[in-house]
């Protein structure tokens, strides 16, 4: 069951500059900054009541956020939603015909199970599942 809006994920292309702003915006300083390697992203956390803004930039041309800015500009990138069973929901999922960018989870930044369901199903916009480890 997909339980609440876990996190709102933003594209950035300078993250200290976002940080600035973003603690201006919230009055508030982020609790995480995290490098996620595998993706080539710096990524930087905001609480925000029960949810949480994702800054993320891209460390690299190829990596995905990069690709996404040099298309689309800054912006909403993805929206997360907290799951409490990762793999059954990819199989709920994947069975209603949705197309999923991973069919298994992987590890994602802030210490959760992560798994990305194709935007070209869902309105255009990237949907993220995520689960607490
Ligand atoms: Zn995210």
């Amino acid at each position: 069951m997909m339980q609440k809006i876990e996190h709102i994920g933003i594209a950035v292309k300078d993250a200290e500059k976002s940080i600035a702003l973003f603690n201006l915006l919230l009055n508030q300083e982020p609790y995480k900054k995290e490098v996620v390697e595998s993706e080539s992203v710096q990524t930087i956390f905001y609480q925000n009541g029960p949810n949480k803004i994702e800054l993320l930039q891209g460390l690299s041309e190829d990596s995905a956020i990069s690709k996404f800015i040099a298309k689309k500009g800054e912006g909403i990138h993805h929206i997360a939603f907290a799951v409490e069973d990762i793999v059954a929901e990819l199989k709920r999922l994947k069975e209603a015909g949705f197309q999923l960018i991973h069919e298994t989870p992987k590890l994602g930044a802030d210490n959760k199970l992560i798994a990305f369901v194709h935007p070209k199903d869902t309105n255009g916009v990237l949907i993220e599942l995520c689960q607490e480890r």
